[in-house]
């Protein structure tokens, strides 16, 4: 049986499982399966390199793993080695381990709903982990006029800021296009923070409520159930926005269709994903 599955930790409320399978089932491929995979950092290397054996063809990435999983795949894509982090791993016959990062097409696809959007918007990217470097590198190559990247902790904005070869900003800067890549607006109970009030919620971004109105395009990679607070403040300004299953969904269809080689049924995908009710958590 063709395995998949997710490695993150905590990873249990990953809706990838429920949209990946949804999807192997709906193009016929009925004996594979998509499985969480809990793994503490400590045993990353060791599952990684069993994985191939133990019939798995392919895995995503998440926290905290991103950064890890490129460094023990043997080879990787020039997008996953400058962006130094990936989110798809695929296991072949030979021991080869191949990375790939599907977050930043997956963020570029999520934004062609946005069809108003300038060609090349000003972009505020909030955050300056693995997946705000996903997303600076996918608006750099997309053409992006001006990147700003703000983070709580300024002098890792400032590091990704000078790899990728873009500014740091001490304040949340003007922008058309406003991106969260921080995990704030993740609920209680995911073991990353406790839920937060609106305000404080875009306190912790630097932001106020009305400050959120000078933003037009507003994507929050966050997911759970309900708007999280930055993208109800962004809706009751009026804004265009994204919400992190779309992401979720657009990552995880490129991820698919590179393991499978099959076309991704991406709104039966986004279905799946959104039924699942329980909260949060990343790809
Ligand atoms: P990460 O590498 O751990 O980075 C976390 C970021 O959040 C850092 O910039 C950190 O700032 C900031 N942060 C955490 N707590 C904060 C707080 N209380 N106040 C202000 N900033 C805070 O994580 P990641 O991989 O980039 O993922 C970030 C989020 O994106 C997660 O919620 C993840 O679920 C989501 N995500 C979603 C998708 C999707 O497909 N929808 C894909 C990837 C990621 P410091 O540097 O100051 O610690």
């Amino acid at each position: 049986m063709p395995r998949l599955g997710v490695l993150g930790w905590p990873v249990a409320h990953s809706r990838s499982p429920a949209m990946h399978n949804a999807a192997l089932a709906a193009v016929g491929l009925r004996d594979w399966r998509y499985q969480r995979l809990p793994v503490p950092p400590a045993l990353l290397a060791e599952t990684v390199r069993a994985l191939g054996s133990a019939g798995f063809l392919g895995a995503n990435v998440t926290i905290p793993h991103k950064h890890a999983a490129l460094e023990l795949a043997t080879e990787a894509s020039p997008a996953a080695r400058e962006i130094g982090a990936a989110n798809t791993l695929t296991f072949a016959a030979d021991g080869t381990i191949a990375a790939e990062n599907t977050d930043a097409p997956g963020l570029i696809a999520a934004l062609e709903r946005l069809t108003d959007m300038p060609a090349h918007p000003r972009a505020l990217v909030l955050g300056a982990g693995g997946s705000a470097r996903a997303v600076v590198w996918a608006l750099r190559e997309a053409g992006a006029s001006e990147i700003s990247v703000w983070n709580r902790t300024p002098e890792r904005a400032q590091t990704l800021a000078r790899e990728l070869g873009v500014r740091a900003t001490p304040v949340p800067a003007a922008a058309d296009l406003l991106v969260n890549c921080t995990s704030v607006g993740l609920q209680a109970g995911d073991g990353v923070q406790r839920s937060a009030t609106q305000a404080e919620a875009l306190n912790q971004l630097g932001l106020t409520f009305d400050q959120v109105g000078s933003y037009s395009y507003v994507v929050d990679l966050v997911y759970r159930s309900g708007s999280t607070q930055l993208l109800a403040a962004a809706q009751s300004h009026g804004a265009r926005t994204v919400d992190g299953l779309e992401v979720l969904v657009a990552q995880g269809a490129l991820s698919f269709e590179l393991w499978t080689g099959r076309r991704a049924p991406l709104e039966l995908m986004a279905r799946a994903a959104r039924e699942e009710q329980q909260d949060i958590q990343p790809s």
